[in-house]
């Protein structure tokens, strides 16, 4: 798990359009459910049953040449502290040119594996001039095209089989825990206030490969393992505020955590920046609480926690069942409440209800609020039951599962958390046929 793919290169090599080509049917089948737009810079891909995730690192370029020296670096260093694996992408067409010069320079002082992928070999007659892509010394070269999908499946084994084949995570039953968000909300903060109050720590290296740091917090009684990644160490800079980046820079700490902190401004409320990094949560199924930082700069009256709360509920709806917690990260005010949430959040997505529970609950529901008819198909649900999965997914039984929409099924699932405690736990819903 928690493969990350980065695809550089230039402007108009092909970077998006081979990302659509591998994120495009995962995607779909993710998005019909949350019905959020997708983000065109992540996505999830799977290769003979190894799943894996894609980031186009090149998105905020308007396709011109007119870019710099400067931006295409900080397109590689950012898939070299966020990728297991980056995708050097070239132009066939074109053949070598000093930005592929540029690229290939930064790409040679890092040691994450690269495949050298020549785009547009549309046809076989492409496949000679490919050869000198060689000549940057990164290794083989696969040929493909994008628009057609040729050579993929070979450029595809060779990317899976650049994946660490065991997982280095230790394998014990404490979360893992990630402070994200974006940029100057107060990330470090909270991280150092949280580690500078105990002296019992362990740091625990979790395998070079991954780049990341599990930081093992023992105190108050509380154990967890806090993430820390190259994306969250980094100070930011220049550039760095673009919107993309700070959701970029968080994919690895969301994809190797349990439950993610993630924290807002006050004084800003959930902006677009902070939404796109609230949805890439959503997308990888993880827990979350919201902490709304640097709470002690607001002006407070009576109903302003309230009416902050309300506020972000309705900004990140459908997804409102969210506990938020309102700190300072400075004044340290509730972070120990943070951590409480997290951990709580943690023990609910461990969740296991009894199918007779399950179904005591929902038979009256069900009764008195059956799928709506389509088509003139009477849809009726028999009985619920919680799969036996790492985090709660639960099957509707029914005659005509295809019949139901997706209105119904949200329905079902707020019914599933006013009378669960699944506050911040990700929650998937299947109807199968019975
Ligand atoms: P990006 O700027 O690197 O993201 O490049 P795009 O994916 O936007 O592609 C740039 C142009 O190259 C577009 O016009 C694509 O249709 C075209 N293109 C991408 N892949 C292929 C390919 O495999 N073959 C051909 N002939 N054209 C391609
Ligand atoms: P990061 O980029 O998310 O890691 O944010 P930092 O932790 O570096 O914080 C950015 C700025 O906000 C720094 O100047 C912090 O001192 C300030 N800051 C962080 N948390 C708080 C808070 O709770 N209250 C106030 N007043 N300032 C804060």
């Amino acid at each position: 798990m928690g493969n990350i793919v980065a695809i550089v290169g230039r402007p108009n090599v092909g970077k998006s359009t081979l990302f659509n080509r591998l994120t495009e049917r995962r995607d779909a089948i993710v998005d019909s459910t949350s019905g959020v737009t997708r983000d065109r810079h992540y996505g999830k891909a799977e290769w003979i049953g190894i799943e894996f995730s894609v980031i186009d690192t090149g998105g905020y370029t308007v396709n011109s040449d007119d870019i710099f020296e400067d931006e295409i670096k900080k397109q590689v260093e950012l898939a070299i502290d966020e990728a297991t694996t980056i995708v050097f992408l070239l132009d066939v067409t074109t053949g070598i040119t000093d930005h592929d010069e540029a690229i290939a320079g930064f790409l040679r002082k890092s040691d994450k594996p690269i495949i050298v992928v020549a785009n547009k070999v549309d046809t076989n007659d492409r496949i000679l001039p490919a050869s000198e892509f060689y000549s940057f010394g990164l290794g083989d070269v696969y040929c493909i095209s994008s628009s057609n999908g040729g050579g993929t499946g070979d450029m595809l084994d060779a990317l899976v089989a650049t994946f660490p084949t065991k997982d280095p995570l230790p394998e014990i039953d404490i979360p893992k825990i990630a402070v994200v968000g974006k940029p100057n909300v107060g990330k470090s903060s909270l991280i150092n206030a949280l580690l500078g109050e105990t002296r019992n720590i362990v740091n625990e290296e979790a395998g070079t490969t991954r780049d990341s740091l599990l930081t093992r917090y023992q105190a108050f009684d509380f154990d967890f393992f806090l993430v820390d990644t190259a994306g969250i160490r980094k100070r930011s800079k220049v550039h760095e505020d673009i919107e993309y980046y700070s959701v970029l820079r968080s994919i690895r700490a969301i994809e190797e955590s349990d439950v993610c902190l993630m924290m807002i401004d006050a004084r800003e409320g959930m902006q677009k920046q902070d939404l796109n990094i609230f949805y890439t949560v959503e997308k990888n199924s993880k827990g979350l609480v919201i902490l709304v930082n640097k709470w002690d700069l607001i002006e407070k009256e009576t109903q302003t926690t309230k009416e902050f709360e309300d506020e972000i509920r309705e900004r990140i709806a459908p997804f409102t069942n969210v506990p938020i917690v309102f700190i300072s990260a400075l004044t340290k005010q509730r972070i120990h409440k943070a951590v409480e949430k997290a951990i709580e959040v943690y023990e609910s997505i461990k969740t296991r209800i009894p199918t007779s529970k399950l179904n005591e609950v929902f038979q009256p529901i069900l009764e008195r609020n059956p799928p709506p008819s389509t088509k003139g198909k009477f849809v009726k649900i028999k009985y619920v039951m919680q799969l036996p999965t790492h985090k709660p997914a639960f099957a509707f039984y029914c005659n005509l599962p295809q019949y139901i929409k997706d209105p119904y099924k949200r329905f079902l699932e707020n019914k599933l958390r006013e009378n669960f405690n699944l506050e911040g736990v990700p929650v998937k819903i299947f109807f199968r046929k019975k």
